[in-house]
């Protein structure tokens, strides 16, 4: 039996891509999934049927919930009802999040702004949120979030989106330290390119799927469950030491490609 059975997570932005998977794969393994997503149901729909699919039987629930993670009352009413319905929380996913490429020299404050608001300040409100109802209940916690490779790595024309993610690495190792006494694990995964709507710009051309994996040093992109069963693990008791890590699960992009060949010395 998994030890996410009877667990309850909230994930954000989970009616597409990996916020899908992870919904998904936390249903197989037992838990009670909370599915946020910020406008049409629709998506976020499908993913509960195939969450409740993937239980093949077993007991737990999907619960839907509309929230912009980027508006702090539509966060305490989502937490709220998550509550209602659920009784408690476990788990936190801080999944939500956009991008928009622009050269930085002509980024529109606005446009900033917006991906800073559901990309850092949504990932702080919620885990705000979640410690709250940490403490209150008792027991710890785990808050997970989803960075990026570009948490380490510069994405020039994405400016918004690098500082975003460079802050929730430093927003997970701070909540670490700081509520590690408490049994509150906060941890963060770090996909490197991964098959969702957000690369929609090369997902579906054949010969810029070929130019990405030409990159990617065991090359190929990932599929989001390869990315949901990291966050499976760091969520489970089999990650009880782990805290304030970012696990890069990005196919080797972290380690320096251009080096896989000797053109120094
Ligand atoms: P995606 O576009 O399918 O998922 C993003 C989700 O965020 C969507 O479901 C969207 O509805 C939701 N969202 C957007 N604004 C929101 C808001 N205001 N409130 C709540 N939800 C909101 O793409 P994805 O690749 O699954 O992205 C999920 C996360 O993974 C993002 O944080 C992204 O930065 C990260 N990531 C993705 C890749 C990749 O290559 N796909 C790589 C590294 C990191």
């Amino acid at each position: 039996m998994s030890n996410l059975q009877n667990k309850n997570v909230l994930i954000t932005g989970a009616s597409t891509g990996i916020g899908r998977a992870i919904a998904v794969r936390f249903a197989r393994d037992g838990a009670n999934v909370g599915i946020n997503y910020p406008d049409s149901p629709t998506a976020a729909q499908e993913t509960a049927d195939l969450a409740k699919a993937a239980r093949a039987g077993s007991v737990g629930k999907e619960l839907l919930l509309k929230a912009d993670v980027s508006k702090e009352d539509e966060v305490e009413a989502m937490f709220q009802s998550f509550i209602a319905s659920f009784g408690r929380i476990d788990i936190l996913i801080n999944n939500a999040g956009i991008q928009k490429d622009t050269p930085s020299h002509e980024v529109a404050m606005a446009d900033f702004d917006h991906i800073l608001g559901i990309n850092l300040r949504g990932a702080f409100l919620c885990a705000r949120a979640a410690l709250r109802l940490f403490l209150k209940q008792g027991g710890g916690g785990v808050i997970l979030n989803d960075s990026s490779v570009h948490q380490i790595i510069p994405k020039p024309e994405f400016i918004g989106y690098s500082v975003s993610k460079g802050g929730m690495g430093n927003l997970t190792r701070t909540l670490a330290l700081e509520y590690a006494g408490r049994g509150i694990r906060v941890n963060a995964v770090g996909p490197g390119a991964v098959i969702t709507p957000i690369n929609k710009a090369w997902t579906n051309d054949p010969e810029a799927v070929k130019k990405v994996s030409n990159h990617i040093p065991l090359g190929r992109p990932a599929q989001p469950e390869e990315i949901a069963s990291v966050f499976a693990f760091l969520a489970s008791d089999d990650a009880s030491y782990i805290t304030g890590q970012t696990i890069f699960a990005c196919g080797g992009l972290t380690l320096y490609p251009e080096f896989r060949e000797n053109w120094s010395s």
